[in-house]
Formats: structure tokens, sequence, C-alpha cells
């Protein structure tokens, strides 16, 4: 079989988030859930034309299918979610900088009325999804998804990502979600990947307009 999709490697050791997020918790969520995800898309692109594009056409190409390509799309999407979500954490603390701090004073006044917006969004998602910062036509944003949705998929700029199906916490925090979220939020997100991401935009509107 070929397997066009590759399960990206981890930015940090599976420690490296410890006492936020286990290794236990990396183990499973990157070892097993994540390796699910790439290994179920290889096996569903073979012998079709998905095989041959890049990840984000795929979800991009499948966001709106039924039938045998949403199962395309909810495997592809939750491969490139979870690439963005263990991008989106880091063990080294960062605070927002440059643009992006000029940014979340502008669209939230203060980092901590973000951080609150955040938590809500992942707090408030029924059942499984994802919450999300954005940048939407130059204006920052928090949206939350339900299952293997996200902002990408409709052509949206995200910057950050939390997950909050129950795998990415259940074994550190059972059922509370709200503590899941509360430490992440404060001590693990990647400021750094944010601004990046929200830099990659400003280039992406310059080349269109030239
Ligand atoms: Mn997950």
């Amino acid at each position: 079989m070929s397997a066009p999709f590759k399960l990206a490697p981890l930015p940090w050791e599976p420690s490296a988030l410890e006492p936020v997020i286990s290794a236990k918790t990396i183990g499973f969520h990157y070892g097993k859930h994540h390796q699910a995800y790439v290994d179920t898309l290889n096996k569903l692109v073979e012998g079709k034309s998905y095989a041959d594009m890049k990840l984000e056409q795929v979800i991009r190409a499948t966001v709106h299918a039924q039938g045998a390509d949403k199962k395309i799309f909810n495997n592809a999407a939750q491969v490139w979610n979870h690439d963005f979500y263990w991008r989106s954490l880091t063990p080294d603390k960062t605070e927002p900088s440059g643009k992006l701090s000029s940014a979340i004073a502008r669209d939230f006044g203060e980092t901590a009325n973000l951080i609150a917006k955040l938590a809500e969004a992942g707090k408030e998602q029924f059942g499984s999804g994802w919450a999300w910062l954005v940048s939407k036509d130059g204006v920052l944003a928090v949206e939350k998804t339900g299952n293997a949705m996200n902002p990408m998929a409709d052509g949206v700029n995200c910057l950050l990502t939390i997950d909050v199906w129950e795998h990415a916490y259940y074994l550190d925090y059972q059922n509370a979600r709200p503590k899941y979220l509360e430490a992440v939020l404060e001590k693990l997100l990647n400021w750094e990947f944010a601004a990046q991401n929200l830099e990659k935009e400003g280039h992406a509107v310059r080349a269109a307009a030239e």
C-alpha cells in the first residue's frame, strides 16, 4: 500500500508538557489517535486522486462532501488538526509579540480577555471538537468547531488551536475539561507559532495584491 500521508514528528519530547499534559496522554494521543487518522486516511485515498494532493487540498476538496468522501474529510482534517495542535503548544514560556501583540490589543484589549474567550469556546463546544484563534478578514477572532471541522477548510487563517476531544484530557483531568483548558491556556500556548501564522497571512495578502 502506498502511504502518501505521514505522521509528522512532535515538536518536543512526549514528556515535555508535564505536568500540564502527561507523557502517557501524549503517548496515546499522538501514538494511537493521531497515528490512526494518518493510517485510515492512507487506506481511504488509495487509488484515488486525493492520494496525489497536499493534505490542505484534500481537506478543502472534501469539506462539504457526504458519503465516502466525508470519511476522507474527517480523517484528513484530524491529521491536520493534530499537527496544528502539537505546534500550538510549547513547554517554553512565550508571550505575544510584535504584530500579534498589537492585533490582540486592537481586537481583545488584553491577552487575558483573549484567553478567557478561548476557555469559554473550549468549554462550550458541545461534545468533541476544537477551539481556535483565527484571523479573519484582518481581524482576530475565537471560534469553536465540532468533531473534525476546522476553519482552514473554509479558507480562514488559523493561528492556534486547542483539542477538546475527551482523549486530549481524560487521562490527566478526567471530566474536568475547564481545568485542562485553564492549564493549557496559561502555561503551554505557543504565541510564537501564532505570530508566524499571522505573518504568513500578511505575505499572502501582499502577494495577491501585487
Ligand atoms: Mn485529539
